[in-house]
Parts: C-alpha cells; sequence; structure tokens
C-alpha cells in the first residue's frame, strides 16, 4: 500500500477528519473511533512507515518520539497515570492500518495480557 492510498497519511494531510487530542511536528494522536477502554488514543507518526519491520536505521526516531508522546498523554491521566502500549505489527497481529501506530488505553483495570 502507498502512501496515497492510506487512512492514516489521509488524516494527517487533513483530506479525512479524526478527533485529533494532541500532534507536534511529528506525531499525531487521534481518539481509535472504535474504542476498547474508556480513553483509547492512536499515537501515529506523520511519516509513512508501514509497521516494525519497516523501520529503518534513519527512521528510528520517530519511535522514540511516539514515547514520549505517550508520556505526555500520561501526565493528564487522572489516578496513578496507568496506560498499556500496544503496537500490532501485520495483520495476523491485528494490524488493521499498514501506517506503523501505537494504541494507547488507560482508564480501565488491565490485568489481562
Ligand atoms: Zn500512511
Amino acid at each position: 500500500m502507498s502512501s496515497h492510498d492510506c487512512l492514516f497519511c489521509k488524516i494527517i494531510s487533513g483530506d479525512i477528519s479524526a478527533t485529533v487530542v494532541d500532534q507536534n511536528d511529528d506525531i499525531l494522536v487521534i481518539k481509535d473511533i472504535h474504542p476498547k477502554a474508556p480513553i483509547h488514543y492512536l499515537i501515529i507518526p506523520k511519516i509513512h512507515i508501514k509497521n516494525i519491520q519497516d523501520l529503518q536505521e534513519e527512521n528510528s526516531r520517530y519511535i522514540a518520539k511516539m514515547m514520549l508522546m505517550a508520556k505526555k498523554l500520561s501526565q493528564k491521566l487522572s489516578g496513578d497515570q496507568s496506560f498499556r502500549l500496544i503496537m500490532n505489527n501485520g495483520a495476523q497481529a491485528g494490524q488493521s492500518v499498514f501506517h506503523m501506530h501505537c494504541h494507547f488505553l488507560s482508564g480501565k483495570v488491565m490485568n489481562d495480557f
């Protein structure tokens, strides 16, 4: 899939609307339209990288930027600021949009793994 066919690239460019939670020059955060927890955000780099298998040394800094955004998002949470991050890599792992992203989940007890 090219970036032209990519849902998240279209959201980043503004061609498709989404509920934006936060963003900076490198990262966009939107609400998941099918939330699995009271708080369910998607942390998306503003560069088309398919998934971890597609990650290269030269764009690996986006991983750190995603994690720093997770830290920032957690600081806005109430309680003990617990959260879970999930990255699905490949269709069998549950990846449905092939533009690397991280699910940020919070707001409920998550003892299951
Ligand atoms: Zn994309």
